[in-house]
């Protein structure tokens, strides 16, 4: 471990190990098909983040640098 001032954390949607500042953090519900009689539906929302080219391809990263812009 060299610098361990950024954390790594992985894109949820290609899997790329990015560093946080890199890395655009979104909230996401997921809904789980458990059974084919029963669907559970969570509704509590999942922390992941996307690299750069993922939020971007997501449109995600411009609402983030909205966000951004507010502070
Ligand atoms: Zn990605």
């Amino acid at each position: 471990m060299g610098r361990g001032r950024e954390p790594l954390v992985t894109c949820d949607a290609c899997g790329r190990t990015v560093p946080r500042d890199k890395a655009v953090e979104y909230f996401k519900s997921s809904l789980v098909d458990v059974d084919q009689k029963e669907v559970v539906i969570d509704l509590t929302r999942r922390k992941v983040y996307y690299c750069i080219s993922c939020a971007k391809h997501r449109k995600i990263f411009e609402k983030k640098k909205r966000m951004i812009k507010r502070e």
